[in-house]
């Protein structure tokens, strides 16, 4: 029952999510104005904002003008439910849930952002930190496991201090918002999973990153110099450590 409002929540906070990912990088207010069609300006009316279905009735077009609705707009709402269902599955009825999915719910608007803009808001990003542990606190308090909140921060040392290290030594390889984006997914991994779970998130951002960096370019859709935002396997790799880290870094403990 949980798992299914979870779901449902998920979709609101997606459609919520694909209006907060289209006006955060254009500076405008994100309570106010209702949503129009981009290009005739159309405002959207209640019964075309319901999450995927009104996409799908509207077979993808503006009723308006008839252009083209982004699949993005459908794919983010979705991606944002089933986030939401895995983390009401993996904490059940816990302060923890509802952090968790606010987390998944920041990282599927950043890596919207960071897919069209090539860049991770510090306006998403320090509220996030922020945000973030101060809800981890609440839970450990209520869980009376304050001692998590150490491996929070171990995690957020480690996440982030590789990245400033990298950032150091490669100046020109990354952008400023993947190393602050690396100290929250740091904290977040670190206070479900330890350090394994944070090395284990570490090492998948890395490999999908990379397969998929290899795979642009062996298809040519870009060139060795295009920069390819790192903010979605971030995002990617540090979504599975969440629910698989602890189990990936104990079978490697376990295999050596
Ligand atoms: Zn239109």
């Amino acid at each position: 029952m949980f798992e299914v409002a979870a779901a449902l929540m998920g979709l609101l906070f997606g459609s919520f999510g694909t209006v907060v990912s289209h006006r955060v990088p254009l500076r405008e207010n994100i309570a106010t104005g209702r949503s129009m069609c981009p290009s005739c300006k159309r405002q959207i009316k209640a019964h075309e904002n319901i999450p995927v279905l009104s996409w799908l009735a509207l077979r993808g077009r503006c009723p308006g003008c008839g252009q083209r609705i982004s699949i993005r707009y459908p794919l983010t709402e979705l991606a944002t439910s089933v986030l939401f269902l895995l983390a009401a599955w993996k904490f059940g009825l816990s302060v923890a849930a509802f952090v968790y999915a606010g987390f998944f719910w920041a990282l599927v608007v950043l890596t919207v952002i960071d897919l069209e803009h090539k860049l991770l808001p510090d306006r998403i990003v320090f509220p996030l930190f922020i945000a973030g542990w101060a809800g981890l606190i609440i839970d450990a308090l209520v869980r009376g496991q304050p001692g998590d909140l150490t491996q929070a921060a171990i995690g957020a040392a480690i996440f982030g201090g590789f990245f400033y290290l990298l950032a150091v030594l490669v100046p020109a390889g990354m952008g400023g918002g993947d190393l602050k984006l690396a100290f929250v997914l740091g904290t977040f991994l670190g206070y479900v999973g330890g350090a394994g779970a944070v090395l284990v998130g570490m090492f998948l951002s890395f490999l999908s990153g990379g397969l998929i960096g290899v795979l642009l370019i062996a298809f040519s859709k870009a060139g060795r110099k295009t920069q390819i935002p790192f903010g979605p396997y971030l995002a990617l790799g540090t979504t599975i450590a969440v629910f698989a880290g602890e189990s990936l870094s104990d079978l490697y403990i376990g295999m050596i």
